[in-house]
């Protein structure tokens, strides 16, 4: 399980200069999905900025890895999240994104939530329409497992994923 969980980590950060998470240092993994005392909102996996912790259900997880190629994996949407919020947390020199790339990619991002609430833009589903916070989350998601076809859908808007992330997965055998 440690294994899995942090091979999506280093997938995410592998061209970038961040190893480990400074903020959130523990990872919760529960058996099944699971819920906050006093809601019935049960999840798959929740960045908790209050306890610092990232928590998964281990199904969910494993089954973001079993389908490669679906766009949805918990483990790479959670932690994306995680690599914002620290990133902002950080001194400007200190950030993980490169500060102009990550603000291409979030004027470039913007234009695509309406777009994805209408439903005109297919490549991402309709939770990235969210937010910008979302958004990226679910566009890393289909950034590793559908490269090809996120690049065929929207040339430009993959090549800024790729600038921010500095790889490029559809070169399997050589990403960075
Ligand atoms: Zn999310």
């Amino acid at each position: 399980m440690k294994l899995v969980i942090s091979s999506a980590f280093v997938q995410i950060t592998f061209g970038l200069s961040q190893d480990v998470l400074t903020i959130f240092n523990t990872i919760f993994v529960s058996p099944t999905s699971y819920s906050y005392a006093g809601s019935n909102v049960f999840y798959n996996g929740d960045v908790n900025t209050a306890t610092q912790r990232v928590n998964f259900s281990w199904p969910a997880v494993e089954e973001g890895f079993v389908i490669a190629d679906d766009s949805l994996n918990i483990a790479i949407h959670e932690f994306s999240h995680c690599l914002i919020i620290e990133n902002a947390k950080k001194s400007y020199l200190a950030r993980t994104f490169n500060e102009n790339d990550l603000n291409e990619w979030k004027a470039l991002a913007a234009k695509k939530i309406p777009l994805i609430r209408e439903g005109n833009y297919k490549i991402f589903r309709d939770y990235g329409g969210t937010n910008l916070m979302e958004l990226f989350a679910t566009t890393l998601e289909t950034f590793f497992e559908q490269p090809h076809e996120f690049y065929s859908y929207a040339p430009t808007f993959y090549r800024m994923t790729a600038k921010v992330l500095k790889q490029d997965p559809r070169n399997k055998k050589n990403p960075k």
